[in-house]
């Protein structure tokens, strides 16, 4: 560790359990001398969050779904109480209803569509605006995206259309909020197993294609994304903001995609 967030105090919000990519995110911070908060959705979750917070010796700021304001209020306010002050956030949070993550977009039910929007794009802006309170010299905000934002991915449908809007979104907000000095960033990371990951329709295809077709010839790990957030989260990345960072074995960047590969 070389201490690189000593001083930074922060919250990570979307750990459900030690496959999540908050939680790589919160080890890569703690490591680096980060002091963190961890939300929790749900009783449920409680139980899961509670003992891996105490491992990275992070305090618990409760029960937060994005989708009851109130719980939003009571978590900002326990932070102020706490600190007084905030240095990041990390929201890596998104819900769609696990029916329509197979099959057609031209599916979508209306209410799984408001509902996805909701809960994975407009719960940033709804955190961005009770951090930029608590940001008071500065900050950094990063979210979690995917690929399917910009192509269309398999199964992935209305989610990625919400990716898209969240990306929309990291982009004013990055405006709104450079004057104080908060930065606002994304990850689009490869896809790794975790458990948002299991509603999507045929997602261990989706790993092997991405193996095969990456660059680097192999998917990603919560790990490996948690130390790209350390340079968004960091200083080291003072002026950066607006940006969508590929953390995907660099398959974006490959235009004309193999044929199958022999083993899928
Ligand atoms: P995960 O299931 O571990 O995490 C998803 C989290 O969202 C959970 O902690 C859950 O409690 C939280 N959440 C859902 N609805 C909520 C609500 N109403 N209020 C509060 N929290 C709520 O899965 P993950 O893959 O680590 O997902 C984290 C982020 O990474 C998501 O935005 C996801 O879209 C994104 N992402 C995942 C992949 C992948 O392949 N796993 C790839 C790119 C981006």
């Amino acid at each position: 560790s070389n201490g690189l967030m000593i001083g930074k105090r922060g919250i990570v919000m979307g750990v459900a359990n030690n496959r999540s990519i908050a939680w790589g995110i919160a080890k890569a911070l703690a490591d680096q001398g980060a002091e963190l908060a961890l939300t929790y959705q749900g009783e449920a979750l409680k139980k899961r969050v509670e003992p891996l917070a105490e491992e990275l010796g992070a305090f618990v700021a409760g029960h937060c779904d994005v989708t009851e304001e109130e719980t939003l209020d009571a978590v900002f306010a326990t932070l102020a109480e706490h600190w007084g002050s905030i240095d990041f956030l990390v929201h890596a949070i998104a819900f769609s209803d696990k029916d329509e993550l197979t099959g057609r977009y031209v599916e979508t039910s209306r209410d799984n569509f408001r509902k996805t929007m909701d809960i994975s794009v407009y719960s940033l802006t709804a955190l961005a605006a009770r951090a930029e309170k608590l940001m008071t010299s500065g900050g950094s905000i990063l979210t979690l995206t995917y690929y399917g934002a910009e192509k269309v991915m398999p199964h992935y449908n209305v989610m990625g259309v919400a990716k898209a809007a969240l990306e929309a979104s990291v982009r004013y907000l990055a405006v709104d909020l450079g004057g104080k000095a908060i930065r606002v960033n994304a990850i689009s990371a490869g896809p790794i197993k975790t458990l948002a990951a299991s509603g999507i329709g045929d997602f261990r295809y989706i790993l092997k294609w991405n193996e095969y077709n990456s660059p680097l010839k192999r998917t990603v790990t919560i790990d490996e994304v948690g130390q790209s957030a350390l340079y968004l989260l960091s200083d080291m990345s003072s002026a950066v903001t607006g940006e969508v960072h590929h953390v995907d074995s660099g398959y974006h960047t490959v235009g004309m995609k193999a044929v199958d590969a022999p083993d899928i």
